[in-house]
Formats: C-alpha cells, sequence, structure tokens
C-alpha cells in the first residue's frame, strides 16, 4: 500500500521507487521493533498535537467568552501535560530513529568495505581513492537519511496532518474544503523542483569527492608541495574546487528552498479566506469564535508538516542520489573469486612458469606480447631490462593482480586461475620498491606477516632483516609509533621492516622489486644483508637493478618491450654479445655496479 502511494507521489517511474524498495527489504526487517515503537510515538505526538488544537475551541469559548475562572486552571494544566507528554515521545523518537540510522550507516559501511576489499586492483587504478571514501562516507549516511526522511514523512508528519485535518474537518467541513484548494499548485511547482535538484544532488557529489581528492592529494604530497613551494598553486586549485562545491550547494539550497515563497503566499491566502469567511459567520451567523480559533491553530499546525511532506520530493532526490551510487557499488560484481573447485595449495613446492602470456592495462594496448619464463623450485631469477620494458607487470600478473589477454602463468604445474586466490597470495611475498606500511606501532606491521607470530618470532624476523637495532634503539621499541606511512623512519628503515613482514609471511615465492633509491651506504648494505636472508630458500624473482644480485642469480632474462629477448648467466650474456651486452655497454641497463670494494661500514 505503502509502495503504491509512493508511486504515485514519485510520479515519473524512475528507479527511485526500487532503490526504496530495496533499502526498505533490506534493512525494515532488522529493525521492526524499533520502528514499530517509533510509530507508537510519532501517533503520540500527532495525537497529542491535534488534541491541543481540539481544545482550543473550548478553552477559547470557555475562558474569553464564559469569563469561567477555573476553567483557565483546567486549560493551563491540560496544555502542560499535552506538552510534556508531546516532548517526550517527540524525545523518544527521535533518539530511537537515530539510534536505527546510525546502526543503517554502520552496516551499510561494512558491506561497502567488504566489497571494496573484492574488487581487483584495477577498479583502484580506475578510480581516485577519494571516490572510495566518499562512497563509504557519504554514501552511506544517504541510506540512512533515507529511511528516516520516510520514516519520519509517513510517520510523524502524515499522521500529525490527518490528525489535524480530522480535527479542521470536525470543526468546519466547508472551510477545509476550502483550505485543501491549494494543494495542486504547489504539487505542480514540486515536480519541477524535483528534476532540477536530481542533477544538481549527483554534482554536489562529485565535486564533493573533488575536495577530498585535493586535500588527501595535499597530506600526502606535502613534502613536495613545500619544497617546490607550490603552496600557492595548491592554494587555488582548492579554491576552484571548493568554489565549485560552494556554487552547487548554493543552487542546491536555491532549488530546495524555492518552494517557501509559494507555499508561505498560498498558506497566507488561505488564512485570509478563513479568517474572512470565519469572521463573517461569526459576526452575520452568530457561531463562536472558539470555533474558529480551534480551526486557525489546526490550519496553522498542520502546516509545517504539510510542508515537509511537500518537499518530500525534492529532499528524496538528495538521498536517492547518494543511495543509487552506494547501490551501485555494492552491486559492482566481485572481480577476485575463485572458480568452484579451486586448487587450494597449503605449502607450494615454488615452481614458477609464464606460458606465451600476453597482456595490457588498457584495451588494444599490449604491455606484455609473449613472455615465456620459468623458475624452478629455489631458483634465484634476474629480470633486467630497460624501464617501462614490463618488468613489473609480470609481477603483477604473477600475483593474479590481473588476469592476462592469453597464455598461462603456472605455480606447480596449476595454472593459477585454477588456484584459491587467497591460497595463491599466501604462497607469494611480495616486497616492492616503494614500500607501503600502516599507520601503527612497528608490532602491528610485522605482524601484518604473519597474525599470529609472537614475541620471539617477531624479534628473530626483525633481526634477520637487520632491523632489530634501531627497533629496539626506539624508545618503545617493537610498540613505538611510526606514523603514517612510516614517516618516522627513514627510507632504509622502511625498506628493512617491510623486508621482515615479508620473512614473516615466510611464503616459498619471493618477488622482489629491488630497490634503486639512493639509500645511503650502510643503509644499503643492511637493506642487501636483509634481502639475501630473504632469499634463502625461496624461489626468487627479482627485477634487479644491482650487479650483485645479477651476479647471485641462477639466469637473468633480459625484459625489452613486453618481451625475453635473452637469458643465461651475466658471463653467457656477455659473450653471447647481444642485447644485454649492448645494454651493458651502453650502461642503458640502468644498472647499479656495487661489487666494487667498498669502505667497510661500521655496524
Ligand atoms: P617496468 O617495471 O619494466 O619498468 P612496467 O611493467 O611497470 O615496466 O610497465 C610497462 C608498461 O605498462 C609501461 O609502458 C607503463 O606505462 C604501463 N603500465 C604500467 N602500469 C600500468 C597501469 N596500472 N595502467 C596502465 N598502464 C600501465
Ligand atoms: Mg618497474
Amino acid at each position: 500500500m505503502v509502495s503504491a502511494f509512493l508511486d504515485r507521489l514519485c510520479g515519473e517511474p524512475d528507479s527511485a521507487l526500487s532503490l526504496i524498495r530495496r533499502l526498505f527489504a533490506e534493512n525494515f526487517r532488522t529493525y521492526q521493533r524499533g520502528y514499530a515503537f517509533a510509530f507508537v510515538l510519532m501517533a503520540i505526538t500527532a495525537a497529542t498535537t491535534a488534541l491541543s488544537a481540539w481544545l482550543i475551541r473550548d478553552a477559547v469559548n470557555d475562558v474569553f467568552i464564559d469569563r469561567q475562572m477555573h476553567m483557565v486552571w483546567v486549560f493551563g494544566g491540560a496544555f502542560l501535560a499535552i506538552s510534556v507528554v508531546k516532548g517526550f515521545s517527540a524525545y523518544g523518537q527521535t533518539v530511537l530513529l537515530s539510534q536505527i540510522g546510525n546502526a543503517i550507516v554502520a552496516s551499510m559501511q561494512r558491506q561497502l568495505f567488504a566489497k571494496v576489499l573484492q574488487l581487483g586492483i584495477g577498479h583502484f587504478g580506475r578510480k581516485h581513492s577519494s571516490h572510495t571514501i566518499k562512497q563509504i562516507s557519504h554514501n552511506a549516511r544517504a541510506a540512512r537519511d533515507l529511511m528516516n526522511l520516510i520514516a519520519t514523512s509517513f510517520g510523524r508528519d502524515l499522521l500529525t496532518l490527518v490528525a489535524l485535518i480530522a480535527v479542521m474537518v470536525a470543526l468546519d467541513p466547508l472551510m477545509s474544503a476550502l483550505t485543501l484548494l491549494i494543494a495542486p499548485p504547489i504539487i505542480l511547482f514540486m515536480v519541477k523542483v524535483v528534476r532540477r535538484i536530481r542533477t544538481l544532488a549527483a554534482q554536489e557529489i562529485e565535486t564533493g569527492a573533488a575536495v577530498i581528492a585535493t586535500a588527501q592529494e595535499t597530506s600526502q604530497g606535502i613534502r613536495i608541495i613545500k619544497s617546490f613551494t607550490l603552496e600557492e598553486a595548491m592554494k587555488e586549485r582548492v579554491a576552484r574546487v571548493v568554489r565549485a562545491v560552494q556554487e552547487r550547494s548554493d543552487k542546491a539550497a536555491k532549488v530546495t528552498a524555492s518552494t517557501g515563497p509559494l507555499m508561505e503566499s498560498l498558506g497566507g491566502v488561505t488564512i485570509a479566506l478563513v479568517l474572512f469567511y470565519a469572521g463573517w459567520q461569526t459576526i452575520e451567523g452568530g457561531r463562536s469564535p472558539g470555533d474558529f480559533m480551534g480551526f486557525i491553530v489546526a490550519f496553522l499546525l498542520a502546516y509545517e508538516p504539510a510542508k515537509r511532506l511537500a518537499r518530500f520530493r525534492v529532499s528524496l532526490e538528495r538521498s536517492i542520489v547518494g543511495v543509487r551510487m552506494m547501490y551501485e557499488l555494492i552491486d559492482t560484481p566481485p572481480e577476485e573469486i575463485d572458480w568452484p573447485g579451486a586448487v587450494v595449495l597449503d605449502r607450494a613446492e615454488g615452481r614458477i612458469e609464464l606460458d606465451d602470456v600476453h597482456f595490457g592495462y588498457k584495451f588494444e594496448i599490449p604491455v606484455l606480447n609473449g613472455v615465456c619464463l620459468t623458475a624452478e623450485a629455489g631458483e634465484v631469477i634476474a629480470l633486467v631490462g630497460p624501464s617501462g620494458g614490463g618488468k613489473t607487470t609480470i609481477m603483477n600478473l604473477i600475483q593474479r593482480f590481473y588476469e592476462p589477454w592469453s597464455g598461462t602463468i603456472r605455480l606447480d604445474g596449476h595454472d593459477i586461475r585454477d588456484i584459491a586466490i587467497s591460497s595463491l597470495r599466501r604462497n607469494i611475498a611480495f616486497v616492492s620498491q616503494d614500500t607501503f606500511l600502516f599507520t601503527g606501532t612497528v608490532r602491528d606491521n610485522l605482524q601484518l606477516g604473519r597474525l599470529d607470530a609472537g614475541e620471539a618470532e617477531l624479534v628473530e624476523a626483525a633481526k634477520a632483516a637487520q632491523a632489530w637495532d634501531f627497533i629496539s634503539a626506539m624508545p618503545d621499541g617493537l610498540d613505538s609509533e611510526i606514523g603514517e606511512n612510516g614517516a618516522f623512519l627513514s627510507g632504509g628503515q622502511r625498506q628493512r621492516l617491510a623486508i621482515a613482514r615479508a620473512i614473516l609471511k615466510n611464503a616459498p615465492v619471493l618477488l622482489l622489486d629491488e630497490a634503486t633509491s639512493a639509500l645511503d651506504t650502510q643503509s644499503e648494505r643492511l637493506v642487501q644483508a636483509a634481502l639475501e636472508r630473504l632469499m634463502e630458500g625461496r624461489t626468487t624473482i627479482v627485477i634487479a637493478h644491482r650487479l650483485s644480485t645479477i651476479l647471485r642469480a641462477d639466469r637473468i632474462h633480459v625484459v625489452e618491450d613486453g618481451r625475453v629477448v635473452e637469458s643465461g648467466s651475466h658471463a653467457e650474456l656477455l659473450a653471447a654479445d647481444g642485447v644485454y651486452a649492448e645494454l651493458h655497454q651502453s650502461s642503458e641497463l640502468d644498472v647499479i655496479d656495487d661489487t666494487a670494494e667498498r669502505p667497510v661500514a661500521a655496524q
């Protein structure tokens, strides 16, 4: 019945109704009892409001016309009691609806977050992180607002309006009919407003996301901003976005409020008509003034809820936009799903094979053009080659961050598409050039390597990663805070923490994007030593930038233009006098020769 009413109210056939239906189907049941109780309180609020209007007639007649002093006490007491009841029921209903609303936000945010974690890496490349933030924070609140709007509109406002109209009709049916004449022009006007608010609300959300994006990038890139003295430029950029948001919000506010003048004027016209008719009836017709006072009070009290109801569609539209975006995300098919019957690898041997792998990030722009390479269990394979050749892409594909266009990648002979994703990734440790650390303590970050690692294991891993010395020198040891993305640590320390994390993970396969960043000699040696320890007994594929790593590898693959163009040992490749030798000579190979004697750094 409610939906049939909504159908008529929504007017045009769009998906608003189906969104509301869905939101209700998902939430109403859970909070049924809370809503039921809130509706009872709303009914009490409506009844007390109507009662106070109804009592006005007798109050006026008894006190002012009949001049009965004791009735002042009776009515004074009655109005006081009514107000107290109304106050408490309004309080209870507000608290209840807020609590339900907050529970809805929490549950939607959980759902949205779970969904975000199921999306593939590609999604995060396509959408700015601020978009995701907005989806989780703003749009979940839109769901609450929508539910509350509907509950208060159909509970409090509609009940109050009906009760007051009943009072009006009881007092004077003809005059009641007269006042209803103002409804049609208002409805016509609303339909127009709704159309405009729809586009504005969507733009408001988009530009809102732009503000978050700029703030985020400012805070992340603050060093660059300051060192390049980009403060003014950033200010202007922010000012532009903020201005855009302001304009949209101003426009939306104007459109939303544009219903005001019409409603107020029509209200005034009605009051004037009522006064005219009532005055004539009282003076010429001999009716009691109490009747009309009651009527006018009822009419004035009915005006607020009526106005809110008239604006219902407009308010609805603003939340609907957020809810629509929310469901868009919830309905995005999860990109990381296992085939039924996927193999769960407990602990892999670590044999990796790439067989004629073709891949590109964007449609029709190939990055890998038939990569073939094999790493036997326990081998160290070095990938070298010019920047942009596709080395990092190979590592992305091995972790199944993306799916190859064609060709196969195998771990221990299983196509990785047939391996349960989580078990595949449990078997691979990845240390990238740009380490990412979470805000929190050293311990928090290490434990991400293995959640159930005990104190002793953490210390052991930290020692193996050459990280223990600096960790134990920190004031709180393992429990020292490291700041956002390890801001309190040096580059070398961050890397060693990341290596310790990978050591704890103890995966049979290691993917290593060797750091090129100019670490000082001391840190570099420590990081090298930590990596050596990490590589022990694991299949390692390393994007090598250091000659010492290349020399240590069992085999070197030269990757160029998305292909393995040469393979062999350093000596073999130099002797073959091919691409590698050429690159090596022209020093285009982007290799740091760290094999020369160096003064031993003090430990
Ligand atoms: P390498 O690690 O050998 O330097 P990459 O594998 O990082 O090279 O990149 C290979 C090519 O793929 C480059 O041309 C790069 O522009 C492109 N590329 C890398 N990552 C992405 C991405 N996320 N989206 C689109 N193109 C990408
Ligand atoms: Mg790279």
